[in-house]
């Protein structure tokens, strides 16, 4: 990034480095402080509403946002530079992540006035947290499957129904629920529609899922038969499949596809700069570091796309493919080449950071969609049946 202005969104590079040393600077402050400990994966398990908060008071939350709605009117490359530095240094930015990064745009885009003036300013604020409710048990990859019913009352309507794996349900005010409003299970991607459904609701059971790592960040939500009002659906009414796709281009495409376990090679890296590295883990840091930064420059291109307003849905399904690829290797790659056991709890901020990656790793090539299934959107994508 040399050049004195990025054609493709008007932001001077100096403009986005002052933004990126007014982010470090805050995060030093907070790390000073001992608000948190860097963690691996933060922006899926490191959920602390007041960090939310304090980040919202900066401007850096709905930052893509126009003002009328409470947000900042800036750039997505400006929201790039916050939240890479964010993972990064693994804050916790857990209890925002969702609503900030797809379910401001779905409602901006898709949502009616008094759902964007109820829902958008408490998003900027980090008051607003919105869980996503698309996976069932029996509907993963296949997500034109699912079997969650929305039935028409007239002034409501009624959900049946259960969903799966709906991060950080437990502390949403929210959830972006698709169901099927017409048709029949075989009618796939037809009949289906999205709600926003208020949280917690009397008829709506929040289940937590424990991982392995002991906690619990996902829930099974059960919808019996939950009745909310007509206004919450969220768009039009059968278009849930199109507008579920535009949020995946959200959900996709951003840097926490690579930047999950960063903190581990930070951390190593100040490791072996106090014990001395070997010849062998100094090639290790080498390698991982010229990935991440390769995959960095991917990332910052598909935002550049965004940011130019197009819709680069194959090139991010390419680098989350690969990005969440490297996350996993790069824990990988560390443990064998430390040699240190990974303990939580302990009181080694190395050793726990490894912890939490090696427990986390299973899911990187899963969510947000599996790498096979983003493997068979790029081989689509150039043109392969
Ligand atoms: C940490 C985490 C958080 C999540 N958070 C949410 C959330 O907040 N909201 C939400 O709605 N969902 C969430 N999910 C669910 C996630 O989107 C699904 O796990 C994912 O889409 C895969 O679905 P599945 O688990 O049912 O696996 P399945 O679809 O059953 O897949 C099982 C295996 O089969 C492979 N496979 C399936 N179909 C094909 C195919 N056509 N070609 C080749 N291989 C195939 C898959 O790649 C995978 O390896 C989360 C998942 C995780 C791990």
């Amino acid at each position: 990034m040399t050049a004195a202005v990025n054609a493709s969104t008007e932001v001077a590079d100096t403009d986005l480095a002052e933004l990126r040393r007014d982010v470090r600077a805050f995060l030093a402050d907070e790390l000073e402080r001992g608000t948190f400990e860097p963690s691996c994966d933060s922006w899926m398990t490191g959920c602390d509403p007041e960090f939310s908060r304090r980040v919202a008071e900066r401007g850096w939350l709905g930052m893509t946002m126009p003002t009328e709605y409470g947000g900042h009117g800036r750039s997505p490359l400006e929201r790039f530079v916050v939240t890479e530095e964010m993972l990064a240094a693994g804050a916790p930015v857990a209890a925002h992540w969702i609503a900030d990064r797809q379910m401001a745009p779905s409602i901006r885009n898709n949502g009616t006035e008094v759902q964007k003036r109820r829902y958008l300013p408490g998003i900027a604020a980090g008051t607003m947290f919105i869980a996503i409710g698309m996976s069932e048990p029996d509907s993963g990859s296949d997500l034109a499957s699912i079997r969650t019913r929305a039935v028409d009352l007239g002034d409501r309507w009624r959900i049946s129904g259960t969903k799966v794996w709906t991060t950080q349900a437990h502390h949403s005010h929210a959830m972006v629920v698709l169901a099927r409003t017409d048709g029949q299970a075989g009618d796939r991607q037809q009949g289906l529609s999205q709600f926003i459904v208020d949280l917690p609701h009397s008829d709506i059971e929040i289940r937590p899922i424990r991982s392995i790592d002991g906690d619990a960040h996902f829930n099974e939500v059960i919808f019996h038969d939950a009745e909310i009002s007509a206004d919450a659906l969220l768009g039009q009414r059968g278009a849930g499949w199109a507008q579920v796709m535009g949020e995946l281009a959200y959900e996709r495409s951003g840097p926490e596809r690579y930047l999950s376990t960063i903190p581990l090679l930070r951390a190593w890296a100040d490791e072996l700069r106090r014990s001395g590295a070997t010849e062998s883990q100094r090639t290790t840091l080498g390698q991982l570091a010229a990935r991440a930064w390769a995959l960095r420059q991917m990332s910052w291109s598909v935002a550049g796309e965004l940011a130019a307003g197009r819709k680069p849905d194959v090139l991010a399904a390419m680098v989350k493919d690969l990005g969440s690829s490297f996350e996993g290797d790069l824990v990988e790659a560390i443990r064998a080449s430390s040699g240190t056991i990974a303990r939580r709890g302990g009181g080694d901020r190395f050793a726990t950071l490894l912890a939490g990656g090696v427990l986390n790793s299973p899911a990187f090539t899963l969510r947000g969609g599996t790498n096979e299934i983003l493997r068979g959107i790029v081989a689509r994508g150039l043109g392969i049946r």
